[in-house]
């Protein structure tokens, strides 16, 4: 069982200058813009509006941070959960999409406390081409990768298992890399911190 002890919003970062101090472990999340990247976070933190849904257009460009604090089996952790902006927005200008692209690769590039990256993917829709691009550019990385198929409640129930698996099998993984959920059903949060604390070293907390 994971219990959720605190969930807060930190800091925004437009550049590495911003980025705060990193003494704690980082798991930062991606997708396509309107993945639902936003639900689950709030979801995963038990928090409805953390992440605003109807976002100001100013920090959809930064790079959000939040603290988490959470219990499982009476073991404490603490680590920040960091929203990284969506891609594949078109109505973007390109010399625009050029300064997100450079922002958040250096983020995945650059970050030593970054422990673990969530690729979120539609699970009606299955992974897209950009999808693809950013697991192909995230498996030349250090971090570990977790793959989270979001909207599992628009399939029928009996449909949910094929197309999960089916999922896996078009990224070539195994299904125990991929996760199914749902921010409308609550379905995947208590799996998605387990693969993730998993991965966390050093993510205990005291207190
Ligand atoms: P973001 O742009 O990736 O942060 O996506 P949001 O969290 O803002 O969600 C985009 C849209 O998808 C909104 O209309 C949400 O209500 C919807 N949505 C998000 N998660 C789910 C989900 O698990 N199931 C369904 N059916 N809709 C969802």
């Amino acid at each position: 069982m994971i219990k959720i002890i605190e969930a807060k919003f930190l800091t925004s970062s437009a550049s590495p200058a911003d980025w705060p101090d990193p003494s704690l472990p980082e798991v930062a999340f991606v997708g396509r813009s309107n993945v639902g990247k936003s639900s689950m976070i709030n979801s995963l933190a038990g928090r409805r509006k953390l992440v605003r849904v109807s976002k100001t257009p100013g920090r959809t460009r930064m790079i959000n941070y939040f603290e988490v604090a959470l219990q499982t089996n009476g073991t404490a952790h603490r680590l920040r959960v960091v929203d990284l902006p969506g891609y594949g927005f078109a109505r973007v200008a390109k010399s625009e999409r050029e300064r997100w692209d450079e922002m958040i690769s250096t983020y995945l590039e650059k970050r030593q406390n970054l422990q673990v990256v969530v690729s979120i993917i539609d699970a009606e829709i299955g992974p897209t081409h950009a999808d693809q691009q950013m697991l192909d550019y995230l498996s030349e990385l250090r971090p570990g990768v977790l793959v989270v198929a979001t909207k599992i409640d628009r399939l029928p129930k009996a449909k949910r298992k094929p197309r999960w698996k089916e999922i896996a099998a078009q990224l070539g993984l195994s299904p125990d890399r991929v996760v199914p959920f749902s921010a409308v059903e609550g379905i995947g949060a208590e799996e998605v911190w387990e693969a993730l604390l998993q991965t966390v070293r050093g993510g205990r907390a005291s207190g």
